[in-house]
């Protein structure tokens, strides 16, 4: 597998998804047979960033490969996958309609059935922190716990992540889409009914074991 290749062409598919705007927001991936971490160059345009832009580094930082500085949000990419040993994609956005919610502090509940299945938890949002800062990281850890996969960064974003970059995509696609039905829900007078625990369940377990070609 490419990394290099993959970010470089994750960053164009973020850019152009539209939940991010200019150099905002980065994306990282990691190697699970070497254990590096792949990462977006900091502010830099995603449709000019090249394979030798890319960072490449270890676990705890040190930089191995790429001459670009990476990330500022490199310590909080680093923090989930040392917390999170299935995660290898982490997606960090600035989606519009999430951050509805990401500004006032608020979390996203699982109110409909592809976030039920996806999105692990409760999309639960951060206390603030500035950016760049080992506080944030730490905030988004402890935001994701053990099986969300996903959280809000309060008045900043969102981070995604998935054991691969098509999972985090997902995520952060499905985010934004339950984000934009709780805001017409709640801009129309009305109150998501919400899915039940055990159903939640059954569907994430239904994912998980029996969806999709060959399972
Ligand atoms: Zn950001």
């Amino acid at each position: 597998m490419n990394y290099k290749k993959l970010i470089v062409d994750s960053g164009k598919r973020m850019a152009g998804s539209g939940l991010t705007v200019e150099t905002w927001g980065n994306i990282s991936v990691r190697d699970p047979e070497t254990g590096l971490v792949y990462l977006t160059p900091s502010a830099m345009l995603y449709d000019t960033i090249v394979e030798d832009d890319v960072v490449v580094c270890t676990l705890d930082g040190k930089i191995v490969e790429g001459t670009r500085k990476p990330t500022i949000e490199t310590e909080m990419h680093l923090s989930v996958y040392r917390n999170r040993a299935e995660v290898n994609a982490v997606i960090h956005t600035h989606p519009l309609y999430s951050m509805v919610y990401a500004a006032q502090g608020k979390d996203i509940p699982l109110i409909i059935d592809e976030a039920a299945q996806i999105m692990g938890d409760v999309c639960r949002c951060t206390e603030y922190a500035l950016p760049g800062s080992q506080e944030l990281a730490d905030n988004c850890v402890k935001a994701l716990g053990e099986k969300a996969n996903s959280c809000l960064i309060h008045s900043h974003g969102a981070v995604c992540v998935g054991e691969n970059m098509e999972g985090a995509f997902k995520v952060a696609k499905v985010l934004e889409v339950t984000s934009q039905i709780y805001y017409m829900i709640e801009a129309t007078g009305g109150k998501p009914v919400g899915i039940s625990d055990e159903n939640i369940a059954a569907m994430q377990d239904f994912v998980k074991n029996s969806y999709g070609q060959g399972k």
